[in-house]
């Protein structure tokens, strides 16, 4: 082998990462490994699969119940606001053409349908969770409160459940509280009424009428402990698509 380039390696890595390269290309990989980080991280993301393969192995077939919970979270996944990256990942799909190949062999045929059953899914999710981060919306502070940051993550499967996170909002006084507002078509919905501690911070669940993405903006003033019906007081944080 002549005129080892980068893009010649990085190809092999998939194969690589399986232990299933013949022993020359196997140091020649080796080599390049040692001068290139970009190729030390492409391994490492491979590898950090490979790690799952024993766990997978020992999984007989995966139960219909959690199946048919896999194919839900994909599907919800799908519906989210954030529109996911569409380009499709190449090197992940050469890394599973060359498992194929890898678990085709007899050693591993007995298990082989499982263990691609479950990297499948499982590499499904990892590839999402490392390309979509998770629906958030980051509120940003009025002059009333300058140090303050919030940040709304959806965590619920059908988008109406969330934590707001605060810091740096001033402790009020017991007779008043923070107020978040979810706001749709010019109506306000209270999305919970909360204090902060003597930091600042404060996380609280909101529970929305609507999947959080529906909304067009979200809001934080200053209320009357116990909240109002609706905003009153001065705006600290907000958020406007
Ligand atoms: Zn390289």
């Amino acid at each position: 082998m002549e005129q080892i380039t980068h893009q010649t390696i990085i190809d092999l890595i998939p194969a690589y990462a399986l232990n299933s390269l013949p022993a020359e290309e196997a140091d020649i990989v080796a080599q390049h490994l040692q001068t290139c980080a970009a190729c030390r991280a492409e391994l490492a993301a491979y590898e950090h699969v490979v790690d799952a393969l024993p766990l997978a192995a020992a999984e007989v077939e995966p139960s219909a119940e959690l199946k048919g919970q896999l194919m839900q979270q994909i599907r919800n996944t799908g519906q989210t606001a954030v529109p996911a990256p569409q380009a499709a990942p190449t090197s992940w799909q050469q890394f599973l053409r060359a498992l194929s190949g890898f678990l085709a062999g007899p050693r591993w045929q007995p298990v082989g349908a499982v263990v691609v059953l479950a990297l499948l899914i499982g590499g499904f999710f990892v590839w999402r969770q490392a390309t979509m981060p998770a629906t958030q919306f980051v509120l940003t502070p009025t002059e009333a409160a300058p140090g303050a940051q919030g940040i709304i993550e959806v965590v619920g499967s059908n988008g109406r459940q969330a934590t707001l996170t605060v810091t740096g909002l001033p402790p009020l006084d017991p007779a008043n509280q923070y107020q978040l507002w979810l706001i749709q078509d010019g109506q306000r919905t209270s999305g919970g009424v909360f204090s902060v501690q003597t930091d600042g911070s404060q996380t609280i669940t909101i529970h929305a009428p609507q999947p959080l993405p529906a909304y067009a903006a979200f809001g934080i003033t200053i209320e009357p402990a116990g909240g109002s019906p609706g905003p009153t007081g001065e705006r600290v944080l907000g958020f406007n698509l």
